[in-house]
């Protein structure tokens, strides 16, 4: 059946995706479920990220779809032991984990993202050590794994001998783990310290995790001592996260911190315009639009989109188009169209301006009543999936004309009043997120 499912898959992925990806995966369907046996994290992680659709979409097609399907680390038949017991105690230097497909090239830069990717750019200069360490921390599925490695890609571009290591927190602590266990600390600690550059992934992982953190503070303050390069990332602002100690929290000060935020409407079409012309995709703009409207929080949600869609339309060989993203994303979408409507759109406009609903949905004119109201209307258009009419008659029984000039005058403002640019901004993160 799995070899049934490869073939069906093949037809519609890139043939290099399915060889590095899918080849190595160990397939076990039982009791109604399939689990996936991967040699490595990283094949876990990318399996889990990208193809895990693909492969339930090619099931469901092959009317073979599983209850559920899990994607594991280890090989069924060669060990029961868990995932920490894997050669992991023996860091190879050579081994730096870098994907390649994740290159500043390949970031579409925004106002949401600027900042962070100007840094990371820096960090990978390598006659210059800025700002050490780089901290980049931002909600998931931001881009945030995505400019670390183009650090790390940059600075091997440049200079193919450096060592340069990406490890996620996670596997951090059970290599670190594991050299306890085998005695082989002395092994683990000198390799951490031989690198030239360590890129170190979701830190909020180290929550809570103590002799963890004291190894990576050792590790850390051993190479900020001889300027090797640090780039970090975090879920979060480090000091918002619980469980992690104000030393390293402090030593993260050291250095630059940058946000990635979720990126606005246009640099969302502009990344799926981007990923599609890279997979090979005809992807009309209108099509773009259409989805980057909906789908809005999440960059990886994008993505999934696309290969839908792509896997949708290689099957019925149909074009791409609006009606046709609206059927093959149906339910995908009617999860992001239930997320804002109008009413938690005015309570969060009204809460936010400290006024009271009814004034928001009145007759009042003055400018402290009808700006918010307008920011409501362009903020219904943006985020949700109603029309001008509809969005009229929701707020009060308005003409869809008001709405318009509502729409037209708030993208004005923001483009000369910081202030409303930066009230649009919190309010639509706050509904989206
Ligand atoms: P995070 O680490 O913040 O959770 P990732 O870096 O894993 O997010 O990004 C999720 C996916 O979205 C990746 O496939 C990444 O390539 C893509 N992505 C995010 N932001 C951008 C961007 N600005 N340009 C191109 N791709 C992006
Ligand atoms: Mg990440």
């Amino acid at each position: 059946l799995w070899q049934r499912c490869l073939t069906h898959i093949e037809t519609r992925l890139p043939e290099k995706d399915v060889n590095l990806w899918l080849r190595p995966l160990e397939a076990d369907f039982n009791e109604g479920g399939l689990d996936l046996m991967a040699p490595n994290e990283v094949v876990r992680d990318q399996v889990e990220r990208e193809l895990r659709t693909p492969i339930a979409n090619a099931l469901s097609e092959m009317g073979e779809l599983p209850k559920r399907i899990r994607v594991l680390v280890g090989g069924g038949q060669r060990t029961s032991a868990p995932a920490t017991a894997e050669p992991a105690a023996a860091p190879s230097a050579t081994r730096h984990n870098l994907d390649g497909r994740y290159t500043f090239e390949t970031f579409v830069q925004g106002k949401s993202n600027q900042i962070a990717r100007a840094a990371a750019e820096q960090a990978a200069d390598p006659d210059n050590v800025a700002y050490n360490p780089l901290l980049i921390y931002g909600g998931v599925g931001l881009g945030k794994t995505h400019l670390m490695q183009s650090v790390g890609n940059r600075l091997l571009a440049n200079q193919p001998q450096a060592k340069v290591a990406y490890v996620r927190s996670e596997h951090f602590v059970n290599e670190m783990v594991t050299a306890i266990r085998h005695n082989r600390m002395d092994r683990f600690k000198g390799h951490y310290r031989s690198l030239d550059a360590l890129l170190i992934d979701d830190i909020q992982f180290f929550a809570g995790k103590d002799r963890s953190q004291e190894e990576f503070f050792h590790t850390f303050n051993s190479l900020l001592e001889s300027n090797q390069r640090i780039v970090i990332t975090c879920d979060r602002f480090p000091k918002e996260v619980e469980g992690l100690e104000d030393r390293l929290k402090s030593r993260f000060s050291w250095g630059l911190s940058v946000a990635v935020e979720p990126p606005e409407l246009e640099t969302r079409v502009a990344i799926m315009l981007s990923k599609a012309d890279y997979h090979g995709i005809t992807l009309p703009q209108e099509v773009a639009f259409f989805i980057a409207k909906r789908v809005r929080s999440n960059v990886r949600d994008l993505e999934g989109a696309l290969h839908r869609l792509k896997a949708s339309a290689q099957i019925t060989g149909t074009p791409i188009t609006v009606d046709f993203a609206k059927q093959a994303l149906h339910d995908m979408l009617a999860v992001y169209d239930r997320l804002v409507t109008l009413e938690n759109i005015q309570r969060t406009v009204a809460e936010y301006y400290k006024m009271r609903l009814t004034d928001l949905l009145g007759k009042k004119r003055t400018r402290s009543i009808a700006r918010p109201r307008q920011l409501a209307m362009a903020l219904a258009k943006e985020l949700t999936n109603h029309s001008l009419p509809e969005i009229g008659q929701g707020f009060g029984g308005r003409d869809h004309t008001t709405v318009l000039h509502a729409c037209r005058k708030v993208k004005e403002l923001r483009e000369t009043d910081a202030r409303v640019d930066e009230d649009y901004a919190n309010l639509s993160r706050i509904l989206t997120s």
